[in-house]
């Protein structure tokens, strides 16, 4: 059985207020350009467990026996839960990151995994489905979603005057040779993410940067940054219309 739903989708906005960059460390954790870090639930971890010591169990017993059946179907339904409860927190984070701004910027999120944990935790990879549901998200809302591309150097890059440093996979914070300015790791990745993006979506004429519409105050604030979006999707009437002012 498939369902499929037909869902409005707000017109593109033309003027966007807010960007932040995404960036994940290795303990799979949302790490965000203003500093909010979202945790991999922990049940997660839990059930991941237990579901080693079920398929242990069930690979133990002879297959098609009453024993087995009875293992394989506790297996299953943990299969279930973890699936429901893994997708219910993708949905929540997706939620709350393309309702906090209207251009939201992921790194490439399969090779930055691979990059970071080699291997092993790539196979649930968990921040690629928060990326492309929050693609969704806040294409709804009328933003942009982006990913930058997949070898643009973001670890160690230093948030307050761009030089980069080399790092072992250990060290969680750096001090900068250039500036001196002490970052934490992910942080600084977070916020390269974010200006790597920036200027990639105005040299692509997607976005254009609206100087001086703001207000002292707004100006005081780091995350309000205002775009204008140049280059709308083509497609729709109404959007080429808006693409073409008389
Ligand atoms: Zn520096």
């Amino acid at each position: 059985m498939s369902l499929t739903q037909e869902v409005e989708c707000d017109e593109a906005k033309k003027l966007l207020h807010s960007i932040a960059g995404y960036d994940i460390n290795s303990k799979q954790t949302v790490v965000e350009s203003n500093g909010v870090t979202v945790d991999n639930p922990k049940y997660l971890k839990a059930e991941k467990e237990k579901l080693t010591r079920l398929q242990r169990q069930v690979s133990r017993k002879k297959k098609g026996s009453a024993r087995w059946k009875k293992a394989k179907s506790r297996l299953n339904q943990l299969h279930g839960s973890i699936a429901r409860k893994r997708m219910d927190f993708a949905h929540k984070t997706a939620r709350r990151i393309a309702n906090a701004s209207d251009i939201v910027v992921f790194e490439d999120l399969n090779v930055a995994g691979m990059q970071k944990f080699n291997g092993k935790m790539v196979a649930d990879n968990i921040m690629g489905l928060i990326s492309d549901l929050t693609k969704y998200k806040v294409e709804l809302r009328g933003g942009v979603h982006h990913e930058i591309g997949r070898f643009e150097r973001t670890t160690g890059v230093c948030s307050s005057c761009g030089q980069q440093h080399k790092l072992t996979l250990k060290e969680r914070s750096f001090t900068c040779t250039s500036c001196g300015l002490l970052s934490d790791c992910d942080y600084s990745s977070a916020i390269a993410v974010e200006r790597r993006d920036e200027l990639d979506l105005m040299a692509n004429g997607t976005v254009v940067r609206v100087a001086n519409t703001l207000n002292t105050k707004q100006k005081l604030g780091v995350k309000t940054k205002v775009f204008a979006l140049a280059k709308l999707p083509s497609g729709s009437e109404e959007i080429d219309k808006a693409a073409w002012p008389p």
